[in-house]
């Protein structure tokens, strides 16, 4: 027997969540069993702690879009007992039961070995939200991107995303100029790096002139909405946006002025498919760039009994940092 947070649903549709012990028979079929000792909360898994948000299929339903652990048991040849493996991705914990227990059975290839220098508590306080901004900063650089080109804009700053990309940007010698709707968050996004703080509201207006004064030679933007379509007129000439989440809303209320006079590129990022090879580069490269002691900082501890309530706060932006589920 292993403990678990399930999720399950009534017929009247709603949905509650709680720690439940489950027989390994339950387990979904997979090449790979992994003893999980982290996991993590990023945006989905507050989707998927509550009502679904489309992601889930079918109930009753293990969360958990991240997980680290070690091989426990193993039917490919690239994973031994004792391996220590990372899972982000591939639709574990929406679509399959994922890391929000203590065994969990998958697939080989959606596994990626632990990177020398990451703890698996490390790399669940980095994540899929961390795994993203790694994967946003490395696009921006394949597109151009130097330090001495000028500041680059983090939106949703206090985030998930936001705070890792802050941290690395930073690390890596950038100007970062932190979006964040709360004040009360300025030290702490100081403190991971941020040269300056932009209020939400200087970014929450619509487009009102497609062009604005050129202020950014990049963007890592976790928020879409008409912030986005905003900033996309504050780009400097020829500068990309790395464009990751959809905070404030899916909708893109923008013209294509930006693209077509200033030649700004609009980059999409997506983490979930992304194949093994890209995979391990992004982790190598976090595993180099992302200052451990920053990365501390911004660690929330939780256990399994705390995800309800941290999955409601995470979808109303509530959640600073990266909260690291203890499993085990
Ligand atoms: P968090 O909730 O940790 O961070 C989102 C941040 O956005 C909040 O902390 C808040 O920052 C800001 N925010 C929230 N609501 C609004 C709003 N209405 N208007 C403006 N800003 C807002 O989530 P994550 O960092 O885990 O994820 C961020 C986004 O990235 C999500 O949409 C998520 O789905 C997406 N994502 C996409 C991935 C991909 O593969 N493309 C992978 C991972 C995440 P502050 O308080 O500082 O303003």
């Amino acid at each position: 027997m292993f403990k678990a947070l399930v999720v399950e649903k009534t017929e009247a549709g709603e949905t509650s969540a709680s720690v439940q012990e489950m027989s390994e028979d339950r387990l979904p079929e997979g090449d790979v069993t992994v003893a999980v000792e982290y996991s993590t909360v990023n945006y989905k898994d507050g989707l998927c702690l509550g009502s679904g948000g489309g992601l889930v299929r079918s109930w009753p339903h293990v969360p958990g879009i991240d997980f680290a652990g070690r091989v426990e048991a193993s039917e490919d040849p690239r994973y031994a007992v004792g391996d220590e493996v990372i899972l982000t991705g591939w639709r574990v914990g929406e679509a399959r039961w994922g890391g929000y227990a203590e065994k969990a059975r998958v697939k080989a290839d959606w596994l990626v070995p632990l990177p020398e220098g990451l703890s698996t508590r490390t790399a669940m306080a980095v994540g899929t939200a961390g795994f993203t901004a790694m994967l946003a900063v490395m696009a921006l650089e394949d597109h151009g991107l130097s330090p001495e080109k000028g500041e680059v804009l983090v939106t949703g700053a206090a985030g998930g995303v936001g705070s890792v990309a802050t941290a690395i940007l930073s690390n890596l010698g950038y100007e970062v100029a932190a979006v964040t709707g709360r004040p009360e968050t300025e030290e702490y996004l100081k403190s991971l790096g941020a040269s300056r703080i932009v209020a939400r509201g200087d970014l929450a207006e619509t487009v009102k002139r497609p062009l604005e004064t050129e202020t950014w030679a990049g963007c890592v933007d976790a928020v879409g909405g008409a912030m986005l379509a905003r900033v996309l007129g504050q780009m400097k000439y020829g500068a990309s946006v790395a464009a990751v989440g959809l905070a404030g809303g899916a909708s893109l209320p923008a013209t294509v002025v930006p693209f077509l006079l200033r030649g700004v590129n609009l980059l999409g990022i997506d983490s979930v498919m992304r194949p093994y090879e890209d995979r391990v580069r992004a982790w190598g490269r976090i595993a180099r760039d992302l200052p451990m002691d920053k990365l501390d900082g911004m660690i929330v501890p939780a256990t399994l009994e705390d995800l309800p309530r941290l999955g409601a706060e995470i979808l109303n932006g509530q959640v600073r940092g990266r909260v690291v589920v203890e499993v085990r």
